[in-house]
């Protein structure tokens, strides 16, 4: 089929190179001046792929997607044939002494909702002390089994390449104003294909009801900084994770702010998240602020994930605050319902 692409995004990505490998014509068309540029929030994610700890403020579906993306992740590296970094060693759950109560309302809560089987495990001093020696200030510890992080920007890259590859074409620097059944609309002029997917995430309005959630993240270097796995903070007033990626990088996130505003890192995001994350990791003192940047989390009305599919045209939209995590299975039901 000849196919068209609202979106060169995480999911126009994924999408661009699982079409191009089946064989079909793919075009991909984005308002971003080229493959490296970063405005979609595919970028700036922080790589976490934790279902369970997810569950927080998702759903079993969401759960599904996650479980089965992580099982596919793997395969889609290996047809990548480029370094991507994907682990899946578990994430941790900690809390400070004094925040005994928040942490047991968040394990409680998620031991309720997670499947048996995928519980959080408390672990001894001794046993985080093993698994994360670099963890010194949190004195309360769970394990996640299971969970996993991926290279974000490696993973943006190494998707296009790829794609490129297989086949696909990308009209960078053009928007699409709307779709229709087997056709885009590009400045005014309708164009024809067999199928067309819309993957614009919160560009896709007025056709689907999305905002923007305004999501800010650090990326620090911190050269012999030991971290294996993604940890987060059960903290009475903020949300904070880190996420170390190659090279002795780690990733601190991140606010989450009912705002399309995309302007720099407040202040007030600055003090919060860092002096959490110094408190987890105290070596963090003398990383190097590499960069920080603020993005757009496509969210529906529901803040639930959506595969859309009619004759001719697939919506994908809805990935929210866990793309990563659940958009490789996502694909694939999308992939499925074509003829
Ligand atoms: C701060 C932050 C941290 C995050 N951390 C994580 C994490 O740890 N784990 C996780 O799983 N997820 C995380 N996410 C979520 C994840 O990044 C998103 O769910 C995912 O990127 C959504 O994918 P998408 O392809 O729908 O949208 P995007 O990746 O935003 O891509 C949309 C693309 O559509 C293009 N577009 C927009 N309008 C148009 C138009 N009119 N025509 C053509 N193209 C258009 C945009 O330029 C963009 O390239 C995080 C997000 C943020 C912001």
């Amino acid at each position: 089929m000849r196919i068209g692409i609202a979106g060169a995004g995480l999911v126009g990505r994924l999408l661009a190179l699982q079409l191009a490998r089946a064989g079909h014509a793919v075009e991909v068309f984005d308002p971003a001046p080229h493959a490296e540029a970063r405005g979609a929030a595919g970028w700036t994610a922080a790589g976490m792929l934790c279902p369970v700890a997810e569950l927080q403020c998702s759903d079993e579906h969401v759960f599904a997607l996650g479980l089965r993306s992580l099982d596919l992740w793997p395969a889609i590296a290996g047809q990548l044939g480029l370094e991507m970094e994907f682990n899946r060693t578990g994430s941790l759950l900690l809390a400070h002494r004094g925040d005994e109560g928040v942490a047991a309302r968040s394990v409680e809560f998620l031991t309720r909702k997670a499947p048996p089987g995928y519980e959080p495990q408390a672990l001894t001093p001794a046993q985080l002390r093993e698994l994360e020696p670099a963890v010194r200030g949190p004195a309360h510890a769970w394990l996640l089994p299971g969970e996993g992080r991926i290279h974000t920007v490696q993973g943006m890259q190494a998707l296009a390449a790829a794609a490129t590859a297989a086949g696909a074409r990308w009209r960078w620097r053009t928007t699409v104003e709307r779709l229709e059944p087997g056709a885009l609309w590009l400045a005014g002029e309708r164009q024809a294909f067999d199928w067309v997917f819309d993957a614009r995430g919160a560009g896709a309005r007025p056709e689907l009801p999305v905002r923007g959630v305004r999501g800010e993240v650090f990326t620090l270097h911190a050269p012999g900084l030991k971290v294996q796995r993604p940890l987060r903070l059960l903290h009475p007033r903020y949300f904070v994770y880190m996420v170390p990626r190659a090279v002795d990088q780690i990733v601190v996130g991140a606010s989450e702010i009912e705002s399309e505003d995309r302007s720099p890192v407040s202040l007030r995001t600055t003090v919060e998240l860092l002096t959490a994350a110094h408190s987890v990791l105290p070596e963090l003192g003398e990383a190097r602020v590499v960069a920080s940047e603020a993005n757009l989390r496509p969210a529906l009305p529901d803040n639930l994930p959506l595969v859309d599919t009619q004759a001719g045209l697939t919506r994908i939209n809805g990935l929210f605050r866990h793309g990563w995590l659940i958009a490789p299975a996502m694909v694939q039901d999308a992939l499925a319902a074509l003829p």
